[in-house]
């Protein structure tokens, strides 16, 4: 039984997380699933309980909540077997929105998506030609008066079609015309409905399991200049200054993973007889368990590290790529000692265990992949030369 921590500050939030999760059991994500269906009455009842506005200031109708305090929401959503990929972008895409958005926008938005009057949960960086290298985006917004006009394509783009509004990220000078490949970028607020009317195609890619997500096809498509978020050619600071509040909540999603997934491998190993004895009693099944589980908690160290120095004001970039990576790969070995505990059973729908394991993988990739984040450290806490 894997026990709370003596001292969790979050121990109400998270039986209370734990009980809201409880309306939605294993079924409910099977039949989503089988479906590629959106879980619609989850993240209602994930918003109606305002956790979803948990980093929003109390000012703008929103929890105002600390970052860990969202973890470990996040955390619990995932070790309850539920999937919060449907919906856990709503708390950290307003990040930008909220830290350099104007006070007009600000007022117009964030009550909104506190109440959950509007769904911002559609972030437009990754494009098929530029891949991780986001600065070699094309999407263009050409500014023509009092709007821009948007073309170009989005890939990857999740949720967006259960989202109001987009953030989305432009060229607004084309990268030849810049003198840093990071400037030249801007970040608008896309009105959905509008920009459906307007040019905005939005199709469903199918994926190894069931995430909502989508490629996207601007043509001519108009977004009032009011919506620009900031100052023009300043949007991957903005966007960048989120990303740290990201990678943290996703480790934690990750933690959450690892922990369902050793409650299932030790529950089974204990129950499953083979050979007139528990399964768990050979080392053979207890030891791949035993280490995803010291894996988990050395990533977990790293995730509560990383939170406190965001709370902090402290440049967090390494600390929140590390605990993002670690909590990834801790999941991962979690969800591979899981699979082969169950031996037959792992792969059988009603486990739940192929499921998890197939959402369990994205972490590695997504938002940054593994490769990245050592690319990261080795060059900027290292000092060893760039490799790319
Ligand atoms: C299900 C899903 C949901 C997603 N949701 C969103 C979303 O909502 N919004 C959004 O904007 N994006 C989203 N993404 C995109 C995601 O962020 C990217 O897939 C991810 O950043 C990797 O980019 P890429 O797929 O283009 O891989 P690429 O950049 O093409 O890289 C391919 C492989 O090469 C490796 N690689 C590339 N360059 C280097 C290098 N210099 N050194 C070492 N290795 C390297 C990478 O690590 C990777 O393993 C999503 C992706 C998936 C799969």
């Amino acid at each position: 039984m894997i026990q709370a921590e003596p001292d969790d500050a979050f121990a109400e939030i998270r039986a209370a997380v734990a009980r809201l999760c409880g309306q939605f059991p294993a079924p409910y994500w099977r039949q989503l699933d089988r479906e590629s269906a959106y879980p619609t009455a989850f993240v209602q009842a994930l918003t109606q309980a305002g956790y979803l506005a948990a980093l929003i200031p109390e000012a703008y109708g929103g929890a105002g909540l600390s970052l860990s305090a969202a973890a470990a929401i996040l955390e619990e959503i995932q070790r309850a077997g539920a999937n919060g990929a449907a919906c856990h972008a709503q708390m950290y895409i307003m990040g930008s929105l909220l830290r350099h958005g104007s006070e007009a926008q600000k007022a117009q938005y964030l009550p909104q998506i506190a109440s959950g009057a509007l769904r911002l949960q559609a972030f437009g960086v990754t494009e098929p030609g530029s891949g991780t290298d986001t600065t070699s985006i094309t999407t263009f917004a050409e500014k023509r008066g009092d709007h821009y006009v948007v073309n170009g394509q989005k890939v990857w783009t999740s949720r967006a079609e259960h989202s109001d509004l987009m953030l989305l990220l432009a060229r607004t000078t084309p990268k030849d015309k810049v003198a840093k490949r990071t400037d030249g970028l801007s970040v608008f607020i896309v009105d959905m409905k509008q920009a459906l009317a307007g040019g905005m195609t939005i199709r469903p890619i199918r994926t190894m399991m069931n995430h909502s997500t989508t490629e996207i096809f601007f043509d001519n498509v108009h977004v009032p200049a009011e919506n620009l978020i900031g100052e023009e050619g300043k949007g991957f600071r903005y966007i960048l200054s989120g990303m740290n509040a990201e990678r943290i909540l996703i480790a934690a999603e990750c933690i959450g993973d690892a922990k369902w997934f050793t409650q299932k491998s030790t529950d089974y190993a204990n129950e499953r007889r083979v050979f007139g004895r528990p399964i768990g009693q050979n080392q053979g099944v207890q030891f791949p368990i035993a280490r995803a589980y010291a894996q988990m908690r050395a990533a977990e160290l790293m995730v509560h590290h990383a939170a406190a120095l965001f709370e902090a004001g402290r440049d967090c970039g390494a600390e929140a790529n590390m605990a993002k990576m670690l909590a990834a790969e801790a999941s991962w070995a979690a969800a591979e000692a899981c699979v082969q505990t169950h031996g037959g059973f792992g792969f059988a729908e009603e486990y739940d265990i192929e499921r998890k394991f197939r959402e369990a993988r994205l972490y590695q990739v997504a938002p940054i992949s593994t490769n990245l984040i050592l690319s990261h450290l080795a060059e900027h806490v290292l000092g060893l030369p760039r490799s790319y």
